[in-house]
């Protein structure tokens, strides 16, 4: 049988529910447990593939093509397993089925209402993750306790737990207790306040997990413990970490949350494997090859959750050339007004990502001009691909005005079209080119080099292609098309053959990377652009580079 865990957040939000989760996840699965992991969102948007990231952070893609909330890319990096369709569903998405059922005449004349029907729905949901081979099952409740739209959500666990017993089911809230400059105190209140929200909807926590930014003190816990009704053992601390995400799981280790979990679940508290991740982390923090900068242009730069999973990635690809990658984000705008030149120099690979709409388009073409020319590794995903196309039909096959259907369909050279499945399309949510295709990668290409395979599948989101029609004038001054779909009709991946790396791809490689096994592109790139710096820094001494300038840790 699937035991549960149902993780809530109160007094504020942002407090990193989603890596708490996946931190517990990651703990119980190095116990020897299968975890399984759901993401529930209170806001009436179906998903938040409609949603601008400004609002929303990045759209995470599932291997089945499900439009998803972020925190899903923590649960596969952490614990490296796949979310999918049943990994994430939203008011919106509960709501909908309800009334489409409705309408087929489902409910049989009955008066449809939250309670039974929504939360029946809800917990309908919860139950999809039960399976022979989950052993737990993780749901996390978007939002904070006391938010109207919330309530559903907390009844239909309520019910949940109810119905499956305390030792099936556990609840675990996490909350923030705050530091008081004035007062030079931290304060349980909050907290109490919190709790005592879900305790008039007849959830009581079985553990706290108290957001910090300092130590909490034995009386802390104490007061919590006895206002909040749980042991003093279950209040557990999780200050903010000093250097990076993936030492939650090691801190909350150390207070033994995971044994815990298995006692009160009635598992036996099999010995904890995470060495690997220890020394992940270490290499992470003490990177032995230094420091390299990386450039990020796009269009949403001022919210970092815009890009996460292509930040997180970067960082991935740090860890295995053990070097600390640094990122300068620029707005794509921004080299629009003040030029390539300006922004980009000293920077050691650019990245250009995905992305949709005219705004910013031009800086990012020109941040694809500006490594091409200069010779800077260059990564380019979905959008970045579509550009460095646009960018090389322009400037070296002379196509004036080269540009992509999306933002001009009066060009006289359209090298980017919509694809043509994509042409009746008219509804929005759900309907790009979504999910895992196959990819094969073409012989002496950088990519196979990368991949160490030529059968590969990715995760794509698009609606636009590589223009066929122009496959012949652009290979002949170069580009290098070198990863086709098996049926050799979509070109998914481009490269520069006279360049120390340049590769872009139409799919997102940042869904498939996690800190113990980055994604071969951004591995590749990252070294690459850490050569770049090492050359660089020879070249600067007045040094032949030396190919040993970089050192290896011996992969
Ligand atoms: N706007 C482009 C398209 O739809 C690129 C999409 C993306 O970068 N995810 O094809």
């Amino acid at each position: 049988m699937t035991k549960h865990i149902f993780v809530t957040g109160g007094v504020v939000s942002s407090l990193g529910k989603g890596l708490t989760a996946a931190s517990l996840a990651l703990l119980l699965q190095r116990r020897g447990y299968r975890v399984r992991m759901q993401k529930l969102d209170p806001y009436l948007n179906v998903d938040p593939g409609t949603m601008s990231p400004y609002q929303h952070g990045e759209v995470y893609v599932t291997i089945d093509g499900a439009e998803t909330d972020l925190d899903l890319g923590h649960y596969e990096r952490f614990t490296g397993t796949y979310c999918t369709k049943a990994s994430n569903y939203t008011t919106g998405r509960i709501y909908s089925d309800v009334i489409s059922r409705e309408r087929e005449g489902g409910y049989l004349g009955k008066t449809v209402q939250v309670i039974p029907h929504i939360t029946d729905e809800i917990k309908k949901a919860i139950r999809s993750l039960d399976s022979d081979d989950v052993d737990i099952a993780i749901t996390e409740i978007g939002g904070t306790a006391g938010d109207i739209e919330s309530l559903p959500f907390l009844e239909a666990i309520r019910q949940y737990r109810q119905e499956i017993g305390r030792q099936n089911g556990l609840f675990v809230h996490i909350t923030l207790v705050p530091y008081i400059k004035a007062a030079g105190e931290m304060k349980t209140k909050p907290s109490q306040q919190s709790v005592g929200i879900l305790r008039t909807i007849g959830i009581i926590p079985d553990i706290l997990i108290c957001r910090c930014e300092r130590h909490m003190k034995e009386d802390h816990r104490e007061k919590l413990a006895l206002f909040c009704n749980v042991d003093k053992n279950l209040v557990i601390e999780e200050t903010d970490v000093a250097h990076s995400i993936y030492e939650v799981p090691v801190e909350l280790a150390k207070q033994d949350v995971d044994v815990y979990v298995m006692e009160m679940l009635n598992l036996h508290v099999n010995p904890l494997k995470i060495n690997d991740w220890k020394e992940m982390v270490d290499r992470l923090i003490n990177p032995r090859n230094g420091e390299i900068e990386i450039a990020v242009v796009g269009k949403y730069i001022s919210l970092k959750d815009s890009y996460k999973s292509i930040y997180e990635s970067l960082t991935h690809g740090g860890i295995a050339s053990d070097v600390k990658v640094n990122v300068r984000m620029l707005e794509s705008e921004d080299i629009e007004k003040k030029g390539a030149d300006t922004l980009l120099s000293g920077v050691h690979g650019i990245l250009v990502p995905g992305g949709f709409g005219n705004r910013g388009i031009e800086g990012k073409i020109e941040a694809v001009r500006y490594a091409r020319e200069k010779g800077i590794p260059f990564f380019g995903i979905c959008l970045g691909m579509q550009c460095s196309v646009m960018e090389f039909a322009r400037n070296v096959c002379g196509m004036k005005g080269a540009n992509s259907t999306e933002f001009n369909d009066k060009t006289q050279y359209p090298v980017i079209d919509l694809m043509e499945d994509q042409k009746s399309v008219t509804k929005k949510g759900g309907t790009m080119r979504l999910g895992v295709y196959p990819c094969v990668l073409s012989e002496g290409s950088k990519a196979l080099k990368a991949y160490c395979t030529a059968d590969i599948s990715e995760r794509h989101r698009h609606r636009f292609e590589f223009n066929n029609s122009f496959r012949k004038q652009i290979e002949d001054k170069g580009m290098m098309l070198s990863g086709l779909s098996p049926d050799g009709k979509l070109v998914e991946i481009v490269e520069l053959k006279n360049h120390p790396w340049f590769v872009a791809c139409q799919f997102h490689p940042e869904f498939q990377s996690t800190p113990l096994k980055a994604h071969p592109l951004f591995r590749d790139f990252i070294a690459a652009s850490l050569q770049r710096a090492a050359k660089r820094k020879s070249g600067k001494k007045g040094k032949v580079s030396s190919g040993n300038a970089v050192k290896s840790r011996g992969k």
